[in-house]
């Protein structure tokens, strides 16, 4: 018997802001990536970001505040130093309960790379989950879904990768791959079947499936 243990509030923000960076911003040039580790350049320490956007070398990275209180002067500054520590070009931060006066005049020293959005978690996330799908695709995840109790806990979120073509024998397959960004299993749609299947843990429509699933595991 699975335990619903609740998922905090601050992950679910996380969580949210991935998704919502993600299907903006995910092209096969760029690359959107959730709860990221790096070795600081200068503090030689490992370094945990919340979401990094690249694109080429061009690097964003961006801190989901939820917090009850507004972000202030000192938070700010810490993550202009980590900014500079994992050598980012662009750095959000996004805050639930908005900026004290003086963060935007102290974010100047980084002016037109830094910016401040203000996101109310409350409004933005009052979505009913239900396992809806657009035609067969979903962006709810199904093995979560499956120990999901409804007003208890947070379903997994997938972050679609689409149009992903194979050229196999001189037929070109393609086929759709979600990560999930609860449990990190890998859906997969596969065009030629019009099936979806958990990669890690459900019997492939065909052998393409894996294929697939390995051609978007080792990209990341
Ligand atoms: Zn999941
Ligand atoms: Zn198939």
């Amino acid at each position: 018997m699975l335990s619903i243990k609740e998922t905090p509030e601050w992950r679910q923000y996380e969580w949210l802001l991935s998704k919502i960076m993600h299907d903006e911003y995910y092209s096969p040039r760029t690359k959107v990536l959730n709860d990221v580790r790096q070795i600081g350049e200068y503090s030689e320490r490992s370094r945990q970001i919340d979401i990094l956007v690249e694109t080429g070398a061009v690097r964003t990275i961006i801190e989901c505040k939820h917090y009850s209180s507004p972000v202030d002067v000192k938070a700010a500054e810490s993550f202009m130093s980590m900014m500079n520590d994992v050598q980012a070009d662009f750095g959000i931060i996004v805050s639930s309960s908005g900026f004290t006066s003086s963060v935007p005049k102290r974010v100047r020293e980084f002016e037109g790379r830094i910016s401040l959005e203000h996101l109310d978690w409350q409004h933005a996330y009052k979505t009913s989950f239900a396992e809806e799908s657009y035609g067969r695709i979903t962006d709810i995840c199904s093995n979560c879904f499956s120990h999901y109790e409804i007003g208890i806990e947070v379903p997994g979120i997938l972050c679609w990768e689409h149009g992903i073509a194979l050229s196999v024998g001189g037929k070109v397959s393609v086929a759709s791959v979600g990560k999930c960004l609860k449990c990190s299993s890998h859906t997969v749609y596969c065009d030629s079947c019009g099936c979806i299947s958990i990669a890690e843990n459900e019997e492939p429509c065909c052998n393409l499936r894996d294929v697939f699933f390995e051609f978007r595991a080792n990209e990341t």
